[in-house]
């Protein structure tokens, strides 16, 4: 069956999954969605040996129809190679019923990875479908992790740059030293004096310029994105979800068509959402757990129906989910309303007016699949350092704020469905706070990195070994409305 792509927001354009992978975000501002959601269509005692490129395969082939068989092994295969350091893509480690889904392996050390290192593939093959002979050029807004693990990606893929915008005030010291130490001629990454809201949105109206977009298209341009606004970051993290339920099934943990959650640290609400296609093509998930941190905007709306943004921005031990604006909630309220794009037209022009919208009650009561909690920066020291003392497992604060919510949402409810904690860093990317909540104390986070290991037993993982000592390749920082014109210069258009 061919699956088209077409727009939240209800503009008639229908695409192949390679021309919605290419174009990012859609015209009318809205994100693409496929026309359908497909099923899956083999038990889960069939699928449960497959490797994780077969069951990729498997997802993918679903979504990306017009992709061959070849093209698509191919970018599967040339993404999920050794530049994992584990033994398999993801790690699954369990502990009284809740299973931390250890999604870091990868290149960069943050989930990022799972998406990252195969959509440049996916854009590289989607550019030669349509024949496109233009040099694509790659906006990407990040909280700290989404950069580097693009930059990682795109770095010298031909006929690509690379721009990166951080919030310079606003990522680890590790996150910020990877990102500034990226080799590569077609890589840029610079510093906005603003937050990662602010890089978002400076991005999304550099796609909504047409002035510009006509610029580069007469210098042979065309724009892309690497956030998961992109459709192509969204479908292979669909993937993981399937394996971790596989995994549990294989090992016993769980029987066949058994129900499970699954609690996520969400900050652009990407990954959560993947979750939420894996239930809808018929992975059994009884609840969705949205964990936030103090910047709760999500746990707020899970909690009432009300989006509200007006409220201070706070800098937080968990910086990848310092977030207001959840860009990938207007594809769940798409499904929320039954596909009503004038609904979301509505809503998603009340939340630029006002900064806030509300649901309809009608709405608001599908919400009832999900749990929205947070948690306070102790609360993520404390889980942190429990788990350490308890099981001697070590977490970083993003799947710190997941496990705290989880327990809090188990305690409330009395659920004894088994949990899948989606582990989004390893604990070596936010080492000083990790590094107190286990008693090691220190300012210096390139330091704190080898007492961790030491006292842990932990070994540091290959992509920030000896990053101290990388030379320091990008140093600009502009202010966060001059987006467009450090663009317009790297492009020199
Ligand atoms: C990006 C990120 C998140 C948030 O994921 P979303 O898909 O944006 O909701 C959580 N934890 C870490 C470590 C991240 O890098």
């Amino acid at each position: 069956m061919e699956i088209m792509y077409k727009s939240t927001r209800g503009s008639k354009n229908f695409m192949t999954s390679s021309q919605a992978i290419i174009k990012g975000l859609s015209e009318d501002g809205g994100l693409y969605i496929p026309d359908t959601i497909p099923k899956i269509d083999k038990s889960f005692k069939e699928l449960k040996d497959y490797n994780y490129k077969e069951l990729c395969y498997y997802i993918l082939n679903k979504y990306l129809t017009d992709f061959n068989e070849k093209e698509l092994k191919e970018c599967i295969n040339n993404a999920y190679d050794n530049k994992f350091d584990s033994e398999e893509e993801v790690v699954l480690k369990g502990f009284n019923d809740s299973y931390f889904l250890e999604l870091y392996h990868g290149p960069t050390l943050a989930f990022k990875d799972m998406a990252l290192s195969i959509l440049p593939y996916l854009l590289k093959t989607s550019l030669k479908k349509n024949n496109i002979e233009k040099e694509v050029v790659i906006l990407t807004a990040t909280s700290g992790d989404t950069g580097k693990a693009a930059l990682e990606g795109f770095a010298e893929v031909e006929n690509t740059k690379i721009i990166v915008f951080y919030p310079q005030d606003g990522v680890s010291d590790i996150q910020k030293r990877q990102m500034i130490t990226q080799k590569g001629d077609n890589t840029f990454v610079i510093g906005i004096d603003g937050n990662f809201d602010d890089a978002q949105r400076g991005v999304k109206e550099i796609f909504n310029d047409k002035e510009l977009e006509k610029i580069l298209e007469e210098n042979n341009y065309i724009l892309s994105s690497a956030n998961s606004i992109n459709i192509g970051r969204l479908l292979p993290q669909v993937v993981y979800y399937f394996y971790a339920y596989l995994k549990l099934l294989k090992n016993n943990e769980i029987e066949e068509n058994e129900k499970i959650n699954v609690s996520v640290p969400t900050g652009n609400f990407g990954n959560i959402l993947a979750a939420y296609f894996a239930r809808e093509m018929g992975l059994p998930i009884n609840k969705f757990i949205c964990a936030s941190n103090e910047n709760n905007v999500l746990y707020n709306y899970m909690n009432t129906g009300i989006y509200d943004i007006k409220r201070d921005f706070k800098i937080t031990i968990s910086p990848s989910m310092d977030i207001l604006v959840s860009s990938n909630l207007e594809r769940l309220n798409y499904y929320l309303c039954e596909e009503d794009s004038n609904q979301i037209k509505k809503i998603m022009g009340e939340l630029s007016a006002n900064g806030k919208y509300k649901l309809e009650e009608g709405m608001k009561s599908k919400l009832s699949d999900f749990y929205g909690g947070y948690a306070k920066d102790q609360d993520t020291i404390d889980s942190i350092s429990y788990l350490y003392k308890e099981y001697g497992y070590l977490i970083d604060t993003h799947t710190a704020v997941a496990y705290f919510v989880n327990e809090k949402y188990k305690k409330e409810s009395g659920d004894k469905t088994k949990t899948i904690i989606a582990s989004t860093a390893s604990p070596f990317k936010f080492t000083r706070s990790v590094a107190h909540a286990i008693g090691i104390e220190g300012t210096d986070d390139f330091n704190l990195v080898n007492e961790v290991s030491l006292k842990t037993g932990l070994k540091v993982q290959q992509g920030i070994k000896g990053l101290e000592n990388r030379e320091v390749l990008h140093k600009k920082s502009i202010k966060k409305n001059d987006l467009k014109k450090a663009i317009c210069q790297i492009l020199k258009v």
